[in-house]
């Protein structure tokens, strides 16, 4: 699921939501396979494949063969940065892979993953999902130290804190345990050793990890951000790594161990909402299940007489079905979107621009023209898109244009991963319902309640973190990091 977004040939071609951000970190993909006997370079290639929407900028696999590690990583999509003749160069039974989000000031190949750094015990190499909160302090221990830092990434320091303790004297498990417990923040992590294959998610469980079995071979194991990069390679679903569990994969099985005393539920709610892909499993079902029932909702919530449902593709169309469901009001197709527009995209040419071309998104005009039009969508964050959208239907000709949203206002920034902007960039941050429906221009806007959002998943609601739609942060920010994206001091009341 590349992130939607509209523009039009008169601006300026920054596709992607994902590219505006600085931060070291975001949300990505991880992967990684024990399967001797298999050539775990190409399943790594493929898993990585199916979990692309998590990452765009970069990517990388690493491949251990006893002690011989070898890793290729470069910048761009994973069918850019490998083929045949690459991955033959990655032979082993063990692989960790790394689809990296997209981020504007550390966008270079150097902060491309897997980490790999030596140890003592040999050559490790780590893929992580997540943010850490605490990087400037660790990056200021390390450096204390006389660590040699190559990237600007958190990533690098988990790997080198796991090299320290390791170079300390611990053995891989201890050496890891220490590491993460000097970790603050989101991390799922899939790191590779010569000894076996980890996998690791902090003690909030904040970004997703799962495990899978290949064949019926019972050592064959897989780690994945998402059940899609397992089902792509025929794996079956096994069960999440938990919170604060760390799984350790070797010729001798699965063992768990688990790190953390106080290990709690936060599974970050904007995976289910927006990130993961629909056909991935959280919580036992598909997230396009989920996603049809957060529309069911929003029309039970927000009802208002209209012609057609519209989703905007791809990410609001399961809500839009679901609105649509329940509200007996057909659905439609009213926009179509060219999946091909990718990030080194060409200008268009200036008479493109004089005529008004969508690049990415298409409005059907014979579906809209004389509708009153409820469109879906699954979150408004600055709200540029939105205006953009609206805009395009009315220019088709629908006549009424109603906007629902399938999760709450994004009010708060996130740490932990997900690229929701600085605070001030945030259009619920600082306005109103009523007003933001005036900006955006539409007929009536309706944004589905927190309670309605949590309730949908059929979970514990305090199994999740949902800090950007409350300001409520489960994992304690230092201040320094918290002021350089929060304007507001208040958590906003639900
Ligand atoms: P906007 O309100 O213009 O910032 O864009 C909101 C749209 O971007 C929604 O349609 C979402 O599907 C999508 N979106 C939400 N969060 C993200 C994100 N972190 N990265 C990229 N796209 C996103």
């Amino acid at each position: 699921m590349i992130p939607n977004s509209l523009f039009l040939a008169d601006e300026e071609p920054t596709i992607d939501r994902a590219v505006r951000s600085d931060k070291p970190e975001e949300a990505c993909g991880v992967f990684g396979i024990y399967a001797p006997e298999e050539n775990a370079a190409k399943l790594a290639y493929f898993g990585l494949y199916a979990l692309q929407h998590r990452g765009q900028e970069s990517a990388g696999i690493a491949t251990f063969e006893g002690d011989k590690v070898r890793v290729h990583k470069n910048m761009g999509l994973v069918s850019q940065v490998f083929n045949e003749t690459i991955l033959d160069r990655l032979p082993g039974s063990l692989a960790v892979g790394h689809n990296r989000y997209s981020t504007t000031g550390s966008s270079r190949v150097s902060n491309a993953q897997p980490a790999v750094v030596d140890t003592r015990l040999g050559t490790l190499a780590l893929a992580h999902n997540g943010n850490l909160v605490n990087t400037a302090q660790l990056r200021e221990e390390l450096l204390d130290r006389n660590f040699d830092l190559v990237t600007t990434t958190d990533s690098e320091l988990i790997a080198w804190a796991i090299a320290e303790e390791v170079n300390g004297g611990q053995p891989w498990l201890e050496g890891a345990i220490r590491a993460f417990n000097r970790c603050q923040g989101a991390f799922s992590l899939v790191i590779g050793t010569p000894a076996g294959l980890m996998g690791v998610r902090d003690p909030n469980g904040i970004r997703p990890l799962v495990i899978g079995t290949l064949g019926n071979k019972p050592q064959r194991y897989v780690l994945a951000s998402e059940t899609c990069g397992l089902d792509i390679i025929g794996a079956e679903y096994l069960r999440d790594v938990e919170p604060g569990e760390l799984v350790w994969i070797t010729e001798e099985g699965l063992a768990s161990f688990h790190w953390t005393k106080e290990p709690q539920r936060k599974l970050c709610i904007f995976e289910m909402i927006y990130f993961a892909r629909p056909d991935s499993v959280m919580n036992e079902e598909s997230l396009y299940t989920y996603r049809m029932r957060l529309g069911h909702q929003l029309a039970k919530e927000f009802p208002t007489p209209a012609d057609i449902v519209i989703g905007v593709p791809d990410s609001g169309v399961p809500a839009a079905i679901g609105y649509s469901q329940a509200s007996g009001i057909s659905y439609a197709e009213g926009l179509i979107k060219n999946r091909y527009v990718g990030r080194t995209f060409i200008q268009p040419t200036q008479s493109m621009r004089e005529a008004g071309i969508k690049m990415k998104l298409n409005p059907l005009k014979d579906v809209l023209a004389g509708k009153r039009v409820i469109i879906v969508d699954d979150s408004i964050v600055r709200g540029t898109t939105s205006r953009k959208i609206v805009k395009a239907l009315r220019d088709a000709g629908a006549t009424e244009v109603h906007m629902r949203v399938s999760s709450p206002p994004v009010t708060h920034p996130c740490f932990y991963g997900i690229d929701t902007d600085n605070q001030d960039q945030l259009i619920a941050a600082t306005k109103s319902v009523d007003e933001i429906a005036k900006l955006i221009e539409v007929d009536s806007l309706g944004f589905l309640s927190w309670k309605g959002m949590l309730e949908a998943t059929g979970e514990d609601p305090n199994s999740f973190c949902s800090a950007c739609f409350t300001g409520d942060y489960p994992i304690p920010v230092p201040e320094t990091v918290k002021r350089s994206k929060l304007i507001l001091e208040q958590p906003t009341p639900v």
